[in-house]
């Protein structure tokens, strides 16, 4: 896929419809925004996508065990991993760090007071200090790991000053309040804005006891009321989960005890995951509701880099190794300046598509952030005992520690994405006729084809459809999804089944009456080959497992 057409990806969305993998959700009554649903075919190809994560993260694995957690879970787990901040409180980003907090909260330097920017080390100072000539121009003094030079002008201004003048070079808007960490003032306007879904769980209806409330409380000021109803509202406030992972940082010592798990060992999960994405974009890429496939590995402290690159090295080729073209796939380490707060390092697996690179999968190094907040709030300890080792600190026998984790987290349904866009192929044929003709064929990888064998009798007649029914029941017996398609002529059944990645075709015609021989056609080659009809089920065994 060297040179992407610019209509390519209508062409996906519309063979995605036109066969089945992939339906706007509530299409008759115009289409819920961001919401799709997975066809015939396309439940199929994810849940093959999904099962072969599976089996590679855990069937596979000694050192991965599984875990299927509920999508609501105790809302005291999304206030630890910092994804609750936002819903009732306007939230700010400083636009250089990216940290995110609370404005209310927020320290509120003086008219007149200096605005250093104190950074965690000389590093961070010089990568802050060139973000901020980029972008606005300036160029703050460094003293060691603080950048220096601005000032407060009056309430809604601050200014840039070169040492001692007191005229300002350049003046920007002040908010009134800087971010906690660094005391940066360079922000992003307020919002009240949260990614989570949020829900209600129990009998009583919050709705009943917001009236009320506001009732009572004609005469308070808007902010206020916010406050009083968001108080009400957290009362049986749920959510819907965001991402997979938390749930392994939960129920870690559960996982690690029941299975006597030792360090280094991982917890894999799949399922659904839910998002109030605020742009959706290029059709499943971005959804509101998609799916994952996450791992969190729990590593020694201090060994975290080596398995960063083991799983970003594992996971780049799992992902090539289903691909036509694994030279789209490629990873990217996170610049300093892009990496969340909780990481020490990360790395995307990025693919080609039409609009360019973009992320398919994050493995990130979480260190041992989650772990320790989840201790801190829940009050369970959350560490691992490692009798073998020595403990650096004490130098005695046996170290307790809270363990780091890396973490491969896949998108299953971007990954089906990504898929379709591979696979998708137009080439020049020969029709019947001898005139040149376009076929489209989903070349997609014989473990992820919905469909692994279409039986085709040449005729509806003559006792062809008995004899490729009774070939389908024998793949039915042998677990391989095969589909009996007597419908329209053998080309159309032909070229129906190369658009839906079928890799097989096997048709019964009027010699498999006379010598017991069926055709197979191969999807990509269309080369045809004649085979024994009792062979038809070893053969196509065969091809899949060496695929
Ligand atoms: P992005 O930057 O693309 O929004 P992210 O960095 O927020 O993704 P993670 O939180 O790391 O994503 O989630 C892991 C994976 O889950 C992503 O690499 C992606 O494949 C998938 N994913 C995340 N958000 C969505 C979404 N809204 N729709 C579909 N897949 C998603």
């Amino acid at each position: 896929m060297s040179n992407i057409p610019e209509d390519f990806k209508e062409k996906i969305i519309s063979l995605c419809k036109r066969r089945g993998f992939v339906f706007q959700s509530s299409e008759i009554y115009g289409g819920l925004k961001s919401a799709y649903d997975y066809g015939p075919l396309g439940v199929e190809l994810k849940r093959n996508l999904m099962n072969e994560w599976w089996k590679s993260m855990v069937h596979e694995r000694e050192d991965v065990i599984g875990l299927d957690a509920s999508i609501i879970m105790h809302p005291k787990v999304w206030e630890s991993s910092g994804h609750l901040a936002g819903f009732s409180d306007p939230l700010v980003d400083c636009l250089i760090s990216k940290e995110r907090f609370r404005a209310d909260k927020a320290p509120r330097p003086n008219i007149g007071e200096k605005l250093p920017i104190k950074c965690n080390d000389k590093g961070q100072a010089k990568n802050y200090q060139k973000i901020i000539e980029d972008r606005y121009e300036i160029q703050l003094k460094r003293d060691g790991k603080t950048l220096n030079g601005l000032k407060i002008i009056d309430k809604n201004t601050f200014g840039f000053f070169i040492d001692n003048d007191e005229n300002a070079i350049k003046t920007f808007d002040y908010k009134g309040y800087v971010g906690p960490t660094f005391g940066s003032p360079f922000l992003s306007d307020e919002r009240q804005f949260n990614l989570m879904f949020r829900s209600q769980i129990g009998p009583v209806d919050a709705l009943g006891q917001i009236t009320n409330y506001v009732e009572k409380n004609r005469d308070l000021d808007s902010n206020e009321l916010r406050k009083g109803i968001d108080k009400i509202v957290k009362e049986s406030a749920v959510y819907l989960r965001p991402e997979t992972a938390q749930a392994m940082f939960v129920q870690f010592l559960n996982c690690q005890q029941t299975m006597s798990m030792k360090i280094p060992f991982g917890i894999a999960q799949m399922g659904k995951s839910f998002r109030n994405e605020i742009t959706t974009e290029h059709f499943i890429f971005r959804s509101c509701e998609f799916e994952q496939m996450e791992m969190e590995f729990f590593v020694e402290p201090g060994s975290q880099k080596k398995w960063l690159e083991y799983w970003r090295d594992k996971r780049i080729s799992w992902w090539k190794k289903y691909a036509n073209h694994p030279e789209n796939f490629r990873y990217r380490s996170h610049e300093k300046d892009e990496l969340a707060h909780y990481a020490d390092a990360c790395y995307d697996i990025e693919y080609k598509y039409p609009w360019g690179y973009d992320e398919l999968e994050g493995v990130a190094s979480r260190t041992d952030y989650d772990l320790k907040k989840h201790a801190e709030n829940s009050g369970t300890k959350l560490s691992y005992f490692d009798q073998q080792k020595v403990d650096p600190e004490t130098g005695k026998n046996g170290w307790r520690y809270t363990p780091y984790v890396i973490e491969p987290a896949a998108g299953a349904t971007r990954g089906l994405l990504v898929y379709l866009m591979d696979a998708y192929c137009e080439e020049t044929v020969k029709d019947a006729n001898g005139n040149e003709t376009t076929r489209i064929v989903m070349k997609l990888h014989p473990k992820l084809a919905p469909i692994k064998a279409a039986v085709l009798p040449l005729v509806k007649k003559e006792g062809l459809p008995e004899i490729a029914r009774d070939i389908v029941n024998k793949l039915f017996i042998s677990g391989i999804n095969a589909r009996y398609d007597e419908q329209h002529s053998i080309g159309k059944r032909y070229r129906r089944h190369d658009e839906a990645g079928t890799p097989y075709c096997i048709t019964i015609d009027g010699q498999t009456k006379e010598d017991n021989t069926v055709t197979i056609r191969d999807r990509d080659t269309m080369e045809q080959e004649r085979i024994n009809l009792k062979d038809v089920q070893t053969i196509i065994q065969k091809k899949l497992s060496a695929s």
